[in-house]
């Protein structure tokens, strides 16, 4: 068990800044392990933040995102200590290994891929410190899973939290504002999912799609129970793209909604963002295009609902959404370091992490 208790837009400058503010006592110290993907947004996320800073981020390798890294002006470590000497030989200034880094913080923000952050714990639980771990792990790894819209309280002081995947995060945030407004009796989804990251050259789909599984259900759906308790079953297709996840929901209400009331439910909500077809946002591809001119790395923190797919049939809820899936759990994250420190509530952590992010200052 952890032993010790704390004491808008990114850019090229978001580590200078948080290693400055680190300075300042009081705020929660944060490390990110595994500075991919998913650590780097975190840890520009957290640089934003006026209650939390980064201490340091961890590399397995001397490539150029460990320089980027430094550049940016985040402490550099060796995740693996075994390799740290790899980078003093590329020339890239490192701090110390993870157990170095980890004496420093008061957190761990696990970013390691799938069953990783599993293994990683042990170190975490040896240094005493929080750990926030990603939806890669299984939901076992940690006390609670984790969403903020539907559970932050249950994060409330605890040690070890996992946030949940990308299409988790994006079907729980929806069906949490359905049920909270309409009452669900049960739910039916189909993720059409982006088969790997941009960034991947090692995996793929080129030419097929895949059924994935083949077998009902999906994990996506047990998953989401573990953050709210709903009746739902998903099936899952990866499909060659890498920009975006697809969900195409159908959900059956306790009592029928207009279709005016649900728009207007999602677009009351800072983590929806609506999109028109007629505006031009025919694809995932028009979305990321929108998303290229207002955000640094197109990072849409918001799930993409297309308003027009929005229907009521036979009593039955239909919408499309679209899922930024390197960028939508990012807040989740920031708001689940705030619950374990028990720093605010929910309605205050979601604000502060949204304007930070600037969510809800957009509109497609
Ligand atoms: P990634 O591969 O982009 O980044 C993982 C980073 O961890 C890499 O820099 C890697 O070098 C490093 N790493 C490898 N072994 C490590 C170790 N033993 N200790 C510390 N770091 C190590 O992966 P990602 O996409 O950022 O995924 C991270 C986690 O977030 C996974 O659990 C994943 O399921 C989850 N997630 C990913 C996405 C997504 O779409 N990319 C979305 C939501 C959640």
């Amino acid at each position: 068990m952890p032993k010790r208790k704390s004491s808008s837009k990114t850019s090229l400058k978001a580590g200078k800044s948080s290693k400055k503010s680190c300075r300042k006592r009081g705020k929660v110290k944060v490390a990110i392990n595994g500075y991919g993907t998913i650590g780097k947004r975190v840890a520009d996320a957290v640089s934003l933040q006026k209650d939390m800073c980064v201490v340091g981020v961890t590399k397995t390798k001397p490539d150029f995102e460990a320089r980027m890294a430094v550049k940016k002006g985040y402490k550099l470590y060796a995740a693996i200590p075994e390799r740290a000497e790899l980078f003093e030989r590329a020339g890239i200034e490192i701090e110390g290994t993870i157990d170095d880094l980890l004496e420093k913080v008061d957190i761990v923000v696990d970013c390691s891929p799938g069953k990783i952050g599993a293994e990683n714990k042990p170190k975490y639980e040896k240094a005493g410190v929080k750990a926030i771990f990603q939806g890669g792990e299984k939901a076992g790894v940690a006390e609670v899973s984790f969403n903020a819209l539907a559970c932050y309280d249950k994060a409330l002081g605890k040690d070890y939290v996992r946030v949940v995947s990308c299409n988790t995060t994006g079907l729980t945030r929806v069906l949490y504002l359905i049920k909270e407004n309409f009452g669900i009796e049960k739910v039916r989804a189909t993720m059409i999912r982006r088969v790997v990251d941009p960034k991947e050259d090692k995996k793929g789909l080129v030419n097929g799609i895949m059924p994935n599984p083949i077998t009902l259900p999906s994990h996506h759906g047990p998953d989401v129970q573990t953050v709210l308790d709903v009746d739902i079953t998903t099936v899952a297709f990866k499909v060659p793209t890498t920009l975006m996840h697809v969900h195409s929901l159908n959900i059956v209400p306790k009592e029928v909604p207009k279709v005016d009331d649900i728009v207007d439910v999602l677009e009351k909500e800072p983590r929806i963002l609506t999109f028109e077809e007629s505006d031009g946002f025919t694809s995932t591809a028009k979305i990321i295009e929108w998303a290229r001119e207002v955000r640094m790395r197109y990072d849409i923190f918001e799930n993409c609902v297309w308003r027009d797919s929005v229907a009521v049939v036979d009593g039955e809820i239909y919408l499309t959404q679209a899922i930024h899936q390197e960028a939508i759990v990012v807040p989740e994250n920031i708001d689940a370091i705030r619950a374990m420190f028990e720093l605010k509530s929910r309605e205050e952590s979601m604000e502060l992490t949204n304007k930070s992010l600037g969510i809800g200052e957009i509109r497609a």
